[in-house]
């Protein structure tokens, strides 16, 4: 049952309720918003839970109280109304802004790395990406550079001052990943690592957790609800493209998954078009698609030499197609009342 105080509700008010709450059988999760305290009441209550929320809202400074029946709860709209915001230094994802995030697939060499972050900074992104440990579905391709390359990244963020987002693919990992990065990425692989999520609801970094290849919207939430819980809400979602019969490209880009998580959920959502097409004679228009179609922003794959790319070359642009999209999508972005 998710509770929400009146805006004029007094500490004692709330700490009343918050207490009736426990009474009742609830552990609760309270957040003291600006405007208002919400307060989340999981687990079992003693007596049946709508005769519970009636007695709820009779008590003084309840605005409301809501059953909440889907199985996701700190990640859903009825928990938290208004959309969520996401703070990485200086750049906020889920305000009226719409974010680029750009760089490397994969973090090669500080040459390739540098090349990259310099001229998507100059063009304005505001995120670096950059793999270090990479999921490959092959056990044979480029793993990444490991602990090489996020120093690689440290490096292009105190250069360049942009933030950096990497992977981390395991829970024996998630302190030095940490150490490096300013968002947390977790991959489409690792949806389902339900160990993993656990642990990162444990640490204080945004996240930004990519939408299992073959996952549900409902699926997605659920994995989002294990970080939430865990005490890190801090979490963006990202949608790569799923799985589909199709083979041309190499995922189908599900763009109405940025209307189906808003309807859902208070959570900000960033667009792969680089993963989820393949091809990257897709990916500015996609971009732009995103813009349209109300994300939060962009992750895009960014090489000073595609065909030369240890991996992902042919889904990656190069720095000329990313200066000339960045003045094109902010036109879109504009149309649409955003900013870049
Ligand atoms: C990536 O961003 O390079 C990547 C491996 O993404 P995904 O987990 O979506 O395949
Ligand atoms: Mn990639």
């Amino acid at each position: 049952m998710i509770v929400i105080m009146q805006a004029d509700a007094s500490k004692e008010q709330i700490g009343e309720v918050e207490g009736a709450l426990q009474e009742w059988g609830y552990e609760i999760h309270p957040i003291y918003g600006v405007e208002r305290t919400v307060i989340a009441a999981v687990g079992a209550p003693t007596q049946d839970e709508a005769r519970v929320a009636e007695q709820v809202e009779s008590l003084p400074s309840v605005e409301r109280a809501v059953l909440i029946l889907k199985p996701y709860r700190f990640a859903s709209k009825e928990f938290r109304p208004e959309k969520s915001q996401v703070k990485v230094g200086d750049v906020v994802i889920g305000d009226n802004s719409f974010v680029m995030m750009a760089g490397p697939c994969t973090v090669e060499s500080e040459e390739q790395l540098m090349t990259a972050a310099r001229a998507v900074k100059a063009a304005g992104a505001t995120v670096l990406r950059g793999g270090a440990y990479k999921p490959s579905t092959s056990p044979y391709s480029f793993q990444g550079m490991g602990e090489e390359g996020l120093k690689l990244l440290a490096q292009a963020r105190a250069e360049t001052g942009l933030p950096v987002i990497t992977e981390v693919m395991h829970v024996g990992n998630i302190d030095l990943v940490c150490e490096y990065a300013d968002i947390l990425q977790i991959g489409t692989r690792n949806m389902q690592n339900y160990d993993l999520l656990i642990e990162i609801g444990k640490v204080k970094k945004p996240v930004m957790l990519k939408r299992g290849m073959s996952a549900k919207i409902e699926e997605w939430l659920q994995a989002a609800e294990y970080i939430i819980k865990g005490g890190n809400d801090a979490v963006m979602l990202c949608e790569r493209g799923v799985r589909t019969s199709e083979t041309y490209t190499r995922n189908t880009l599900d763009l109405s998954a940025v209307l189906a998580v808003r309807e859902l959920s208070h959570l900000p959502v960033i667009i792969d078009p680089s993963q989820g097409t393949g091809r990257s004679s897709m990916v500015p228009a996609m971009c732009k698609a995103a813009a349209a179609v109300g994300a939060d922003g962009v992750l895009v794959e960014v090489h000073p030499n595609p065909e030369k790319a240890l991996k992902d070359g042919a889904q990656s642009i190069t720095i000329p197609a990313f200066e000339k999209l960045m003045p094109e999508l902010r036109a879109v972005v504009e149309a649409v009342g955003r900013y870049m």
